[in-house]
């Protein structure tokens, strides 16, 4: 028997089939055309969530917490209008999710995976089907999303990501050692020991829910610490999950100051590991505590982080500069330029640069900026006031330096929602600030190179940053692409030829990098489960000798 709030359950339910999920399709991507149900949908759901003012709180051990310390949550793109108003957690409340993730673990590790991976099934078809709409209008209003951003974030990576790692743990729960003769050898892939905080980021609502959902996948419980401007859709998922079947207490949501939250959850005893995603700062402020925290540890926890970014294009001369152009522009100021994987730094030949130019010059002056409710809106606001504070400030920096020159855009302005035109900016040295440091914006800066330097300038674009997330080499020279990606190894965890280094998608291009970009385990794939298991190797031998002599002393 085991309790789950004071409830007792019958456990050790023996389903004897052995079962595996099928790699799924992806989830396809709506066109959200004038008048098709989802647009119809969706526009509904706008307008009901924009006249409603939704309370958040804290959900700790499956029931609501409300502190009563009260923050808001507001519109990027017209920052006067707030979506929430959200209870924020402290010590106290902390303590409390530390102690509900922990008291559900028993019940959940000894849960069969097939029933967690039913209820991780069954998250992904609501959200498919009949809370598409809230939860994608969510992801609009409270993360500046469009519609097309929103579909692919909030609805179809969020889904696929859940349905691919139930397939995943199939293949893994089905690797097991031989059996020789007279011995019978198994691999128990337990779960880890204690809880694992997840601290998500604002950018990805599929990031947050994968960032709980793999570990519970693999048995885990977690304490959950959603970013403050992506709450609105974070809350929905968590009621998703509670709809879906998630008992009590294996997901705990603890909207709240994160430096209160780090530091309480690393300082318990039983932290198993952290699965985060988010600025390499934070990750390395985690790391730290960590650190500092060793000896108190029963475990030694497992740290896995996706983090910034400095992206690069690097085009060779034979490619075609309409299509550089193309890939830079969408690359670089899709979702205002705030994926991790955006476009931020090119490399471009002097011989195409004019025409490279030209392209994005004609492209930037149709894109319209501006509010998510308006279909004609490419570009939308930056998250927040310190971001778009930032973003103004590297871009006035560039317009005063001797050193640079705006090319395109540069106008920034606050007044009503946090916007900023796509810019790019024209390096004349090739370590400018803004080439070396992330700018999490729609601003892209531009190497020109000498076309006979390629082998100069991919030496700098190795050395310039000390990320290591996503590039792309652009070149109709197949060879000099091979070159040129060999040339890279270490530069990108996610590498494109002929193609944008944003937009990987769940199961056909895992993701993550190394340096300063993360553990690179991988999310979207098979090594990142592996992270949220501890294996037991167990051999049993069917009929133990007596004799313990070595042969030859016969
Ligand atoms: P962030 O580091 O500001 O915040 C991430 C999360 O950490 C938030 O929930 C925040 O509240 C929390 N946090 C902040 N300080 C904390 C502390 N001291 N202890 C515990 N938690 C704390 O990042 P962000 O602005 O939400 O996201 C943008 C960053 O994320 C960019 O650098 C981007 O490159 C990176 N990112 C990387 C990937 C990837 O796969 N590599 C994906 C998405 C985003």
């Amino acid at each position: 028997m085991c309790a789950i709030n004071g409830i007792f359950y019958k456990r050790h339910y023996m389903n004897n089939s052995i079962f595996s999920f099928p790699t799924p399709a992806n989830e396809p991507v709506k066109s959200y055309l004038a008048g098709s149900p989802e647009r119809i949908a969706i526009d509904a759901e706008l307008k009901r969530q924009s006249k409603t003012v939704i309370e958040i709180p804290l959900i700790i051990g499956g029931k609501e917490v409300k502190t009563g310390n009260m923050g808001n949550v507001v519109e990027p793109h017209n920052h006067k209008h707030v979506l929430a108003r959200y209870h924020k957690a402290s010590e106290k409340e902390v303590k409390m999710a530390v102690d509900a993730a922990l008291a559900a673990h028993k019940m959940w590790a000894e849960t069969p995976w097939t029933t967690r991976a039913a209820i991780l099934l069954k998250a992904a078809d609501l959200i498919a089907g009949k809370y598409r709409a809230l939860i994608n209008a969510s992801c609009m209003l409270g993360q500046s999303k469009n519609m097309f951003q929103a579909e692919i974030d909030s609805a179809c990576e969020l889904i696929d990501f859940l349905r691919y790692n139930a397939a995943y743990a199939s293949e893994i729960y089905a690797m097991q050692p031989k059996c020789a003769a007279g011995q019978l050898n198994s691999m128990e892939y337990r779960p880890l020991e204690g809880f694992i905080l997840a601290v998500t980021p604002f950018n990805f609502t599929s990031i947050a829910s994968n960032l709980n959902m793999t570990p519970v996948l693999m048995g885990n419980t977690t304490v959950w610490k959603p970013s403050t401007t992506a709450l609105l859709s974070n809350y929905y998922i968590m009621k998703v999950f509670m709809e879906a079947g998630l008992p009590a207490g294996v997901v705990n949501f603890v909207p709240g100051p994160g430096s209160v939250i780090g530091k309480v959850a690393c300082a318990s005893p039983d932290l198993a590991g952290i699965h985060f995603t988010g600025s390499t700062a934070t990750f390395k402020g985690l790391w730290k505590t960590v650190g500092m925290n060793i000896d108190k540890y029963k475990t030694y926890p497992r740290l896995v982080g996706e983090t910034g970014g400095k992206d690069f294009i690097f085009v060779h001369k034979s490619a075609d500069p309409e299509v550089v152009a193309n890939a830079a522009f969408c690359g670089a100021f899709e979702f205002a330029g705030q994926k991790c994987s955006a476009a931020s730094r090119m490399y471009c030949p002097k011989s195409l640069w004019p025409k490279v130019l030209k392209g994005m010059k004609e492209r930037c002056a149709k894109v319209k900026v501006g509010d998510v409710t308006d279909p004609e809106n490419f570009v939308n606001a930056v998250i927040d006031e310190p971001s778009f504070d930032n973003i103004a400030k590297a871009i006035a920096y560039a317009k005063r330096s001797k050193d640079a020159e705006v090319v395109i855009g540069g106008q920034c302005d606050k007044s009503v929602g946090y916007f900023i035109q796509p810019t790019v900016i024209l390096a004349k040295k090739p370590n400018f600030k803004t080439m070396e440091e992330e700018l999490f914006g729609p601003v892209l800066t531009v190497y020109v190179y000498d076309d006979k330097d390629l082998d100069k300038t991919l030496e700098l674009c190795d050395t310039t940053s000390p990320y290591g997330l996503t590039g792309s080499v652009f070149g109709q020279d197949r060879l000099a692409c091979d070159y040129i990606t060999d040339k890279l190894r270490y530069c990108a965890g996610n590498f494109y030829i002929n193609d944008k280094p944003t937009g990987a998608v769940v199961g056909l291009q895992p993701f993550g990098g190394s340096r300063a970009s993360g553990t690179n385990d991988k999310a979207g794939s098979a090594f990142n489960l592996l992270r949220w298991v501890t294996t037991r190797a167990i051999k049993e031998t069917l009929v133990p000798p007596v004799n313990w002599k070595y042969t030859y002393m016969k």
